[in-house]
């Protein structure tokens, strides 16, 4: 093992740099050679790819997105654009690929792997926490918090107007976001895609909040709720079957993307990029990288993939319970 690739794939998360920081520096430290591939798979099927030193990640600890640049590459999903990608990585003499990114990005990296035999190793960086063999991924933390501020903002409008929001945060598969913001901003209601609270029981809990002398409210919904209303159509809902309140919907979208990593986030990065190069130098190979109980561990690519089994039972109660 001499030398290895590393990209940034898919939605960007806060921490990728400090993952991508720690890779080069673990190269460094073990005398490997470390090129950087710019635009995720894009850019491996365009050869765009460049040694990169110690000192080429400097001053990206505390950054968020990732200098890498990601993409979502429609060529790599062509067997004939993962033939080009693979012949880069030979012409360049790369002997293993660290793909940093979420479950579409490992899918890919295993296709590289089964289709050329070519050793990948996955780094779970997403702020969805929608992957199986790891407790966080890079970037969720960071978007929790952004959440929880957001959302304390918009209570400052809510309780001084007697207002009801509908507030979306992302998380299509995963509810970790909605569940854990909502709890930490103090949510009324925490709507999200594992559970179908059905909309009647939504309106009947509101009401019976209203009644315990509640004057203002935030829901929180996940992009992918079971509600089976947008979140626009929602809000019509309920204000339609809630008397007295005002009722405003409010997307965070992007925001919950960017900005500097939490330390949380800068220090799981760092663990799981020395963790992977470590592991390659192990002669593991076709594996995520993860953390489980606070230990960095690995689990075959292909099961980080399989459906995640993250139990929510107990933070549902205690949302229940808060919001009495
Ligand atoms: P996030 O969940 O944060 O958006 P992700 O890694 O799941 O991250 P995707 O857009 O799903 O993001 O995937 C990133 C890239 O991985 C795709 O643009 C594509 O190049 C590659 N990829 C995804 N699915 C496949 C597949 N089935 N076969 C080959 N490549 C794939």
């Amino acid at each position: 093992l001499k030398n290895i690739a590393v990209l940034t794939s898919g939605g960007d998360a806060p921490g990728m740099n400090a993952a991508i920081r720690a890779v080069v520096r673990a190269c460094s430290f073990y005398d490997l050679n470390c090129f950087g591939v710019y635009k995720g798979y894009e850019g491996l099927i365009n050869n765009e790819m460049e040694p990169l030193n110690a000192r080429s990640v400097r001053n990206i600890i505390n950054k968020g997105g990732t200098f890498l640049k990601s993409a979502r590459s429609k060529a790599f999903m062509t067997s004939e654009g993962r033939k080009k990608a693979h012949g880069n990585l030979i012409a360049n003499q790369i002997d293993a690929l660290i793909v940093i990114g979420g479950d579409g990005s490992f899918t890919g990296a295993l296709k590289l792997s089964e289709e050329f035999d070519f050793p990948v190793i996955g780094i779970p960086g997403t702020i969805d926490n929608d992957i199986n063999g790891t407790d966080y991924t890079i970037g969720y933390d960071t978007a929790l918090n952004t959440v929880v501020e957001a959302i304390d903002k918009i209570r400052d409008t809510a309780s001084s107007h007697n207002r009801l929001f509908l507030i979306e945060v992302m998380g299509r598969d995963a509810g970790d976001i909605a569940l854990n913001a909502g709890i930490g901003a103090g949510a009324e209601e925490i709507l999200i895609p594992e559970e179908d609270m059905g909309i009647d029981r939504l309106i009947d809990s509101l009401k019976k909040s209203k009644k315990t002398g509640k004057t203002s409210s935030i829901i929180v919904v996940a992009e992918g709720d079971k509600s089976g209303k947008n979140i626009f159509e929602l809000g019509e809902h309920v204000e339609q079957h809630l008397d007295g309140y005002e009722v405003r919907v409010s997307v965070l979208g992007h925001i919950q993307r960017g900005g500097a990593p939490s330390c949380y986030d800068r220090v799981l990065a760092s663990k799981l990029g020395v963790g992977a190069v470590e592991a390659l130098l192990e002669g593991k190979r076709d594996i995520m990288i993860g953390i489980v109980h606070k230990d960095v561990t690995s689990i075959p690519l292909k099961q980080a993939l399989e459906k995640r089994d993250h139990q929510h039972d107990r933070l549902i109660k205690v949302a229940d319970i808060t919001s009495v």
